[in-house]
């Protein structure tokens, strides 16, 4: 995040005059992460529209504050320091969902639990794989979120984009191209709405099938700690080798650095034991680097980003 030239209370006043009191100075970040860490911003603005959102945009890039969007921030990890500029959290419209047919229309903001249950409403199937995936539908379509066989890109027809000039751009599924956790057509976009296709389903199978995915998380995965879900990407899909399988051979699993601790259920999982620090997080995610890459010679990637 680019630094601001110079913290000023004419600042805050220009963002209420926009926002109202939907504005928090030095909020921590901590409690916008599910890993729940993370020091204070300068700014933390819920934005309910796109005028709003325009607004607030020209105000930061004309101060030279830099700006992020954060969605259920459940991918991030946010060093103790904090940040500087400002986190934009989008409400309002953007959580909204329309649903014609078998395809739905849903904002950026909508959370992926809210956007299942609203799918089961109608009958409709598809979304099935993303249930336990806490992030919001923008967030999951910066990472392209999902399964090993499914991810949210598969489901896409169009997305709605807030591009850096302040033009609003829709974009076509034939100029949308996904990756493994990664999309290859944002920039420094921000995604106001996508239009989803579904088909129709039997509504006691799609409940089931959400079931099922639900209870095999809680099997295998640290539900019960602060998370912020994988920490690396798998390294290889030809030999199947998955960072959980390499950290645990690797004979790491379970090792503590202050609150911090890899998970004893699944390797590719750093918990917050409560009350775990950025820093010993990142303690814990260098060593799996280092040690990995010496027993096997295999650089991981990080899924987490990191901010600072
Ligand atoms: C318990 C647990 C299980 C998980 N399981 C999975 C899983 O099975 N599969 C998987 O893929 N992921 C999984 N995750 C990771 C995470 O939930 C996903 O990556 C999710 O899509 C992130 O969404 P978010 O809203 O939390 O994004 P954030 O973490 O808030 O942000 C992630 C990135 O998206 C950007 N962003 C968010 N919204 C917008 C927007 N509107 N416009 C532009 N940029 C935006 C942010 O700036 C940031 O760069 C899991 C996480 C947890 C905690």
């Amino acid at each position: 995040m680019a630094r601001k030239q110079k913290k000023n209370s004419d600042i805050e006043k220009e963002i209420k005059k926009i926002v109202g009191k939907r504005v928090k100075v030095n909020e921590l970040v901590k409690k916008h992460t599910t890993f729940r860490v993370g020091g204070p911003v300068d700014y933390l603005i819920k934005v309910t529209g796109v005028e709003e959102l325009r607004g607030i945009v020209c105000l930061l890039d004309r101060n030279n504050i830099g700006c992020k969007i954060i969605g259920m921030g459940s991918n991030i990890l946010v060093k103790d320091k904090g940040l500087s500029g400002a986190l934009l959290k989008l409400e309002g419209t953007f959580d909204r969902i329309q649903v014609i047919g078998e395809k739905v229309i849903v904002g950026a903001g909508v959370p992926l639990p809210v956007l299942i249950k609203k799918c089961v409403d109608y009958g409709l199937q598809g979304t099935e794989f993303l249930s336990g995936i806490p992030g919001t539908v923008g967030g999951a379509i910066v990472m392209n979120a999902g399964t090993g066989k499914q991810a949210i890109g598969d489901l896409i027809e169009e997305v709605e984009i807030f591009q850096q000039n302040g033009k609003i751009n829709l974009l076509h599924k034939k100029e949308l191209t996904f990756g493994y956790r990664k999309n290859n057509f944002l920039k420094k976009d921000i995604i106001l709405k996508t239009k989803l296709s579904l088909k129709k389903g039997n509504k006691n199978d799609i409940l089931s099938m959400i079931k099922n995915n639900l209870q095999k998380r809680v099997q295998t995965q640290p539900l019960n700690f602060s998370n912020a879900g994988c920490i690396f990407k798998n390294p290889g899909k030809k030999n199947r080798l998955t960072a959980g399988g390499l950290i645990e051979r690797a004979g790491l699993k379970g090792i503590k650095k202050g609150k911090a601790q890899i998970s004893t259920k699944h390797a590719n999982f750093i918990v917050n034991l409560k009350g775990a620090q950025a820093r010993d997080i990142l303690f814990l995610i260098n060593k799996i680097k280092r040690e990995v890459n010496k027993m096997f010679g295999i650089k991981l990637r990080m899924e987490i980003e990191v901010w600072e």
